[in-house]
């Protein structure tokens, strides 16, 4: 999960690693470029020893050659000479040894300056009688010690490197003996594209260079009076001297400068076309007892390529490691989230175990509650079952009364002459009278057992029950009471084959609570009649029992099953057979309907679920009466 502060400091952090970036880049371009400097500094000192040393090499093979000359005797006496043959000997002897030395030319110069012999004395442009007094070796070696001089030929206008040397008359001068060699294929030794090499003189004008637009010109600008000197002594011509263009110029180390030059070709007025820069590193070496120096002009072009690669190589491995950063921090993150979920989920099975032991521990307590509720109203049904059946009791108690009254009067009568027997002596006829008193106690338990059923409570376990007990029971409790009344009940016949889903006891009350309401429907009828139909369909048994009474007095027939609906007069009725019975008809998974019947009286119905019969080996149904044919 992304935090807040995480996401505050995420600019911050590219910023940062933004900063960082460049920094190691810089870094390495700068070591880097210092170590390529060094390397290419290694590289380009080995190049200038191997430079200075050839230019050495070649200046040192002419440099005692003058002196040598100087030592001929014909030489000394073509100075002084005045016969034309003896300097034409001289010009041959000096063609002869200019050709086996390979130098460009050898002349003898008197003390005035002006050459009397040449090793070219045949060709057009020879030095002969030409005057070279201002030549700064003719100087020099006039003034008695060897001449060692860089310039650019006057007649010939190619680079020369002379060597002179004092032609001695016992100890006077009285001229000057001059070797001049041709330094041109110098250059075309030296071709190393990433370097270029210069020669410069000691005002630092370049004389020999790889670069050809560079020769002639001072590798940093002249002071005016030098340039005018310089200018003065005919030395390089007519050339300008003018500088390079440097226009960065700083020191790397002790022996090497970093120097930046404008470069372009130049056009015909001088100016530069193309102009652009180019770096070098500058190392210079001076050339013994030459007054040259030897440079060596390395180009950058490897080091800003070495440089490129070590930017590119840290680059590269920096992104690397960032990376690596990124994809380590967003794996711990990974981690992090998913042990966060896991507890999240541990803690939502933790929190809905504890809420299903809630509820659970809820539904126990309501269940419970329930049960206790379901227990009370059963009882409380029970004992509204148990006040209706008082009521059909309380409404037979006068018919019982009656019938109890004839046998209680007849035990009085017969205990009376049984009494009048044995005072009279009469044992015998005593006894007999007891006998009859036992018969009619007899009688009266039977008047009073089915009461007894009928007030007992009932197990309330549906079970395979027979009509035929149910009709027994009934009839039973009925007991007189129809007779009494005069009324004709039919019952279908095979009743004991007739098997339904019920409980006895109650199915008894049932029919006893219908008997007894139509025997008082029918009280002031002419025709008492109660016919009972049997029918069985589609797994159910329905029973209907009709009267010939007036009928239901209400439009909607359902209604006598409301509690406390009654049409009779307090004492009579209190209303609740009816709702009683409809209740113990669902109970056992049935029905009680009414109806008023289109030939007239009311019909109820009851319905049942048909069995089978039971087998008769297993026990009877408690409460069960045994068939009794009388009642
Ligand atoms: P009670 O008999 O105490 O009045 P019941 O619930 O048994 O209570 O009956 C309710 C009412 O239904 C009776 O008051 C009566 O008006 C009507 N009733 C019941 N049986 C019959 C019947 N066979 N013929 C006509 N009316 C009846």
């Amino acid at each position: 999960m992304k935090t807040g502060r995480a996401r505050r400091y995420r600019p911050l952090t590219l910023l940062l690693v933004s900063i960082m970036f460049l920094l190691v880049l810089m870094q390495t371009a700068f070591l880097s470029r210092q170590q390529a400097l060094s390397e290419l500094q290694q590289r380009a000192e080995a190049d200038l020893a191997r430079y200075a040393l050839s230019v050495q090499q070649k200046l040192d093979r002419y440099k005692d050659l003058p002196r040598l000359l100087a030592t001929h005797s014909s030489l000394r006496q073509a100075l002084k000479a005045t016969d034309a043959a003896q300097v034409q000997r001289t010009n041959e002897y000096l063609q002869q040894v200019n050709a086996i030395i390979g130098a460009a030319d050898s002349y003898l110069m008197n003390a005035a300056g002006i050459t009397v012999a040449a090793s070219n004395w045949y060709k057009p442009n020879s030095f002969v009688g030409l005057d070279f007094s201002f030549r700064p070796y003719f100087q020099d070696a006039l003034a008695g010690h060897a001449g060692r001089y860089f310039a650019l030929g006057t007649t010939s206008r190619k680079r020369g490197y002379y060597f002179s040397w004092p032609v001695h008359d016992e100890d006077r001068v009285i001229g000057v003996v001059v070797v001049k060699i041709d330094l041109h294929e110098i250059e075309q030794d030296w071709n190393d594209p990433l370097q270029d090499i210069a020669v410069t003189d000691e005002d630092g004008i370049i004389v020999i260079s790889t670069r050809p637009e560079w020769k002639f010109h001072a590798l940093r600008a002249l002071p005016r009076a030098d340039l005018q000197r310089i200018l003065a002594s005919l030395r390089y011509l007519d050339h300008p001297l003018s500088a390079l263009q440097v226009v960065k110029r700083e020191t790397f180390n002790d022996h090497a400068q970093l120097i930046t030059l404008l470069e372009g070709e130049r056009i015909s007025n001088g100016a530069l076309d193309g102009v652009m820069t180019r770096e070098y590193l500058l190392l210079q070496r001076p050339v013994p007892e030459t007054g040259l120096k030897v440079s060596v002009m390395a180009r950058l072009k490897p080091v800003q390529e070495s440089v490129l690669q070590a930017v590119v190589l840290a680059g590269c491995i920096y992104l690397a490691l960032v990376l690596l950063v990124l994809f380590l921090q967003a794996r711990w993150r990974m981690v992090r989230e998913r042990q966060q979920y896991v507890q999240e989920l541990q803690n939502a099975r933790d929190a809905l175990e504890t809420r299903v032991a809630e509820r659970t521990a809820d539904l126990s307590s309501t269940n419970a509650r329930l049960l206790d509720e379901m227990a009370q109203h059963r009882s409380t049904q029970n004992e509204l079952i148990q006040t209706a059946k008082l009521a059909v009791l309380g409404q037979m108690a006068a018919g019982i009364n009656h019938e109890l009254n004839q046998p209680l009067t007849a035990i009085r009568n017969y205990a009376d002459n049984a009494a009048a027997f044995l005072r009279l002596g009469k044992p015998e006829r005593a006894e007999t009278n007891l006998q009859e008193i036992a018969g009619l106690t007899e009688r009266m338990a039977k008047i009073i057992h089915p009461l007894k059923e009928f007030s007992r409570q009932s197990s309330g376990q549906p079970c395979p029950t027979s009509l035929k007990a149910v009709r027994d029971g009934a009839m039973s409790i009925m007991y007189g009471r129809l007779d009494q009344k005069g009324v004709e009940l039919i019952w279908p016949p095979h009743l004991e084959q007739v098997f339904v889903l019920g409980d006895t006891l109650r199915l008894e009350q049932v029919l006893v609570n219908l008997l007894a309401n139509a025997l008082q429907a029918m009280e002031s009828s002419d025709e008492k009649r109660i016919e009972v139909t049997l029918e069985r369909r589609e797994g159910r048994v329905r029973l209907s029992v009709h009267d010939s009474g007036p009928g239901i007095a209400v439009d909607d027939p359902q209604r006598v099953f409301e509690p406390f609906y009654t049409t009779k007069s307090s004492g009579q009725g209190l209303g609740l057979g009816l709702s009683i019975s409809h209740r113990i008809m669902e109970n056992l998974g049935g029905s009680l309907t009414a109806a008023n019947h289109p030939r007239g009286g009311a019909v109820f119905t009851l319905e049942l679920p048909a069995v089978a019969q039971p087998d008769p080996k297993q026990p009877e149904q408690p409460g069960q009466l045994p068939p009794n044919e009388d009642a």
